[in-house]
């Protein structure tokens, strides 16, 4: 199956709901020539900004995500948000594991793997996040890290679809640092992830998954990590803030579809 590239922005914690509304006005027209058969695009901005960004993206192939999810249902868990909001609000996407999520929140393996499950059972599509931190790297222990955080996020779920899933490779000393892996560090990680996918599912599925890199990705370096063979997309953050470097990121990667 061949492998659409997607580039999704994190939002991360920027943008009110007036400028969220602004930049997908202004990214609809700019990538109107973009269809989805080239290539898929999706921002994710702050739960705030969720149903402004589904109300301005209408009528064009752009999907928005969430930036994390709660697995449960429905129930007494203030301030959380579930699989079945983000649908409603009409989400394609949620990003799960941030590495910031990690780091602040406490997110584990454990819950990365319950999310991923509970966007599954909704029809949203998991962006799961994992990668090492950069002592790991140091310390030899980078290839062990990801493959626990890659069996422990999927393990046990069913995937009918390559679509249904995707990955997102970013050391975590590359997100926010300006340090982005070079495109060889990045396809060496993919190739490996994308194995581990096949030992989990199948030979189809692991050529099928999308698999992203993120960390520092800017309009000058998306070029040569897109071509790689196993660099799918990006997960961008700092740089799908302003919409012309977005589209920029994004006319970087047409080159693969
Ligand atoms: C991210 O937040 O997922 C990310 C990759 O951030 P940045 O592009 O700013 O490194």
């Amino acid at each position: 199956m061949a492998r659409i590239p997607l580039i999704v922005g994190n939002w991360k914690m920027y943008k009110t709901t007036a400028e969220t509304t602004d930049f997908c006005l202004r990214l609809k027209g700019d990538l109107s020539e973009a269809t989805p058969q080239q290539m898929e695009v999706a921002v994710a901005p702050p739960f705030t900004a969720l149903a402004a960004a589904a109300q301005a993206l209408r009528g064009s192939s752009i999907s928005v995500s969430a930036q994390d999810v709660f697995w449960a249902e429905s129930g007494a868990y203030t301030g959380e948000v579930s699989a079945k909001m983000l649908a409603d609000v009409g989400c394609r996407f949620a990003i799960i594991g941030h590495s910031e999520r990690r780091q602040y929140f406490g997110e584990t393996d454990d819950s990365v793997h319950k999310k991923a499950a509970a966007l599954m059972k909704e029809a949203l599509i998991p962006i799961l996040c994992l990668g090492e931190t950069l002592s790991e790297r140091q310390g030899g222990s980078a290839f062990a890290v990801v493959e626990r955080q890659t069996r422990q996020g999927l393990k046990g779920l069913a995937p009918k679809n390559p679509r249904d899933l995707v990955i997102a490779y970013e050391p975590v000393w590359a997100i926010g640092t300006g340090q982005t892996a070079t495109p060889e560090q990045a396809q060496e990680m993919q190739a490996f992830i994308r194995k581990l996918v096949g030992e989990l599912f199948s030979f189809p599925m692991s050529q099928g998954v999308r698999i992203l890199y993120g960390g520092s990705v800017k309009p000058e370096t998306v070029v040569d990590l897109m071509a790689m063979d196993d660099v799918d997309g990006a997960l961008v953050g700092g740089a799908s803030l302003d919409v012309k470097s977005f589209v920029q990121i994004v006319r970087g990667s047409l080159a693969k579809s």
